[in-house]
Formats: structure tokens, sequence, C-alpha cells
């Protein structure tokens, strides 16, 4: 495992984070639970492969997701960085935060969180974080040592990301960039010149970059083995990163994704230059961005957008029409895994708002209803 850095007064971390927000879970829907035996057998074994970065957040894994990752880190708790968020609209009076915090610290089990994030940060909730001073809290959380870096993770405009920085409180960022998506790019050099942390989700692009295969090795005519290696060597061959988080669920995921950051040296200045001029095609082709995140999965029709961008983006960027219309025939309202079909869409717009990468998801499902019809 590499180590880099963390920002100016961070500790060093494995250059892959363990994101605890997939792991194994136990019953059906909202009543489901981690499944201690996997989660934990997992974490630990990231922790022998030399992954010392563990993430999560206050909803991952219906509310259960700092309980197991507390617990899978227990017997190594001070030999590793522990991180978790809370959204700014958990905290709709001042004293909300540190009754969470608390909280959160009891369900992890420990005395203190490494970096403790304001999760899904964009101008609006930030406003509303600053309101309720959340911010303020989080300083005195820190004074207390409950805390040790102050973090944000972000979902809006880079421009936003510079004026949320420059509140000065913040030692960290936790933001999407990937060979498709570099919009953060240069407002990510910026925080990471200031001193700051930088840390990225979404490294293969929700799975869309590794679900290019062949195809995608071709376009970027580069020396990778497979196109996840592709993507982490992208991402973590720019200066300004220090870890990616890939969330996990099985211990053959794991390990192979720590093979794949072991054998991903740092690109070259010659294969970095190829992948960005290679770019714009990319991104002319991937106009419709969606990380598969799925905060959009609130349809009162039981549609998830995600899996039909998945099935529209496979099949328009990499020529995987087949495969993709076959996927795309199979939603229906008896389709527990995949959801409805985009049929039963009534335009609500209740997605749309939950949105991070505010697409305009109704136009967006017609879009694609229309091209499976043809
Ligand atoms: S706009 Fe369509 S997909 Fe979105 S929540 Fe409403 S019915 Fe569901
Ligand atoms: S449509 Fe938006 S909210 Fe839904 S999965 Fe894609 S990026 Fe996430």
């Amino acid at each position: 495992m590499q180590y880099k850095q963390f920002g100016k007064d961070g500790p060093m971390v494995s250059r892959l984070g363990l994101g605890c927000m997939r792991l194994p879970m136990v019953g059906e829907g909202k009543e489901a639970r981690a499944d201690d035996e996997k989660g934990v057998a997992i974490i630990r074994r990231a922790y022998e492969l030399g992954i010392n970065f563990f993430d999560t957040a206050w909803g991952y894994m219906n509310r259960d997701g700092q309980r197991i990752t507390g617990l899978g880190i227990k017997p190594f708790r001070d030999k590793v960085v522990l991180s978790s968020k809370l959204p700014p609209d958990e905290v709709q009076e001042p004293a909300d935060f540190m009754r969470k915090l608390e909280m959160s610290l009891r369900e992890f089990d420990t005395e203190y969180i490494d970096y403790y994030h304001m999760h899904a940060l964009n101008a609006k909730n930030w406003s509303h974080a600053k309101k309720v001073d959340m911010h303020k809290n989080m300083l005195k959380a820190k004074e207390q040592g409950l805390i040790r870096h102050i973090s944000f993770s972000f979902h809006d405009v880079p421009e936003v990301m510079t004026e949320i920085a420059d509140e000065g409180i913040f030692s960290s960022v936790l933001c999407q960039y990937n060979l498709i998506d570099q919009s953060n790019e240069a407002v990510m050099q910026k925080i990471a010149d200031r001193g700051m942390g930088v840390m990225v989700m979404g490294p293969v692009g929700g799975g869309t970059i590794a679900d290019g295969g062949e195809a995608l090795l071709r376009l970027y005519d580069t020396s990778a083995a497979s196109a996840p290696e592709l993507a982490l060597r992208f991402v973590l061959g720019y200066d300004a990163v220090s870890l990616a988080l890939s969330g996990m669920s099985s211990i053959e995921m794991l390990e192979e994704n720590v093979a794949i950051v072991e054998r991903a040296a740092s690109v070259t200045p010659e294969e970095r230059e190829l992948l960005h001029s290679t770019n714009d095609k990319l991104r002319e082709l991937s106009d419709l961005y969606c990380t598969g995140c799925n905060y959009c999965a609130v349809c009162p029709q039981d549609i998830r957008p995600s899996a039909h961008f998945k099935c529209y983006n496979n099949a328009k960027i990499w020529g995987l029409y087949e495969n993709s219309k076959k996927r795309y025939d199979r939603f229906g309202p008896e389709n527990r895994f995949s959801g409805n079909s985009a049929d039963a869409c009534i335009a609500c717009g209740a997605c749309s708002e939950h949105c991070p990468q505010k697409i305009d998801i109704p136009t967006r499902l017609q879009e694609v209803r229309e091209y499976f019809s043809r």
C-alpha cells in the first residue's frame, strides 16, 4: 500500500480508503442492518492490507454504518484514521449538533473522530449550516478533543468549494473527481496549495468507467491493465489528491481494489497529458453524468433513475446498446432489484430536488425512454 500526507497538518494515509457505506446488510428495506460478521471481516482485512482510512456517515446503511465501522476498527482504533459526516439538515437548532456528535461517538464506541465532515455541502446547505452555528460548534468540538479535524464533502459547482474553504476552519475536502468528471480539478489544486487535504469519491465514476472495459482502454491508448486501474492511476496521479475512497462490499472486491492500487503507479506526465486530451471527447459523450449515488431514490413510482442512466450511458458512450437494452427492458413494477420502468414517471420532480449533479431527471428519463424505444 502506498501512503501520502493528508494536508499540511494531517497524518499519512493509505492512498485507498475504505468507504463503509456498502458493507453487507441483513434484512430488507428500511429494517436492514449491517451484517456484523461480514462487515467486520471486510474492515479487518482492509487493515491487514494496509488501509488506514475508514470513512462512513451519519446516514449510511440505514443509520447503522457508524456502529459497524466502529466495531470493525475497534482492535486498532488508535492506529487508523476514522472519518464520518453529518448533513447540515440534521441540525435544525444549534444544540442538535453536539447531541448528534455524542450519539455518533457512542455508535463508534470511540472518544474522538479524526475527520468530521459537513456532509454533501452545496451553497444552500452551507448557508443553513452557518445559520445553525454548525461551523462554530464543530470548532468547539475540536477544542474539546471530540473531533481532530473539521472537513466537508462537496456536491456543487467549483466556485462554491472555494467559498466554503475560505471560511478557514477546514482541514480537508472530499469531492468528485475522475476521468470523465474533472470539473473540480483546478480548485482541488488551490485547496491543496493552501494546505488542506484532498480526498476523492467516485474515482471510477460510480462504476461507469469500470463498465467501459476494453473499449475505454482503447479510447485512452493507455498501458493500464483494466479500466478501474486506468481510473485510479488517473486520480492518484494527480498531485493534489491524497487518497481515493471506494465503497467495498466483499473481501474479493477489497482485495482486487487493493491490488489495483498497488499496481497503479502514478501516471507519467506524458500519459496524463494524453488522458487530458482525450477528455473533451469523453465529456461530450457523457453529458448525462450520474454518479449512481442514489440520493434521488425517493420516487413514489419506484423508478430508480440511476439504473436507467447507467443503461443509457453504457449504450451511448461505449456502444453497449444490446446489453443495455436488455437491462432496460427488465425495468418494471415486478423488478425488486432495479425498480420500475421510466414509463411510469409522472414527472413530479421529487427526484431532481435530491440530485447533487443537478440533473433534470424527468426530462432525461424521457430521453432515455425515447432512446431505447427506437
Ligand atoms: S419525476 Fe418521475 S422518476 Fe422522479 S420522482 Fe417523480 S415519478 Fe419518480
Ligand atoms: S440522478 Fe443524480 S441523485 Fe440520482 S443517482 Fe444520479 S447523480 Fe445521484
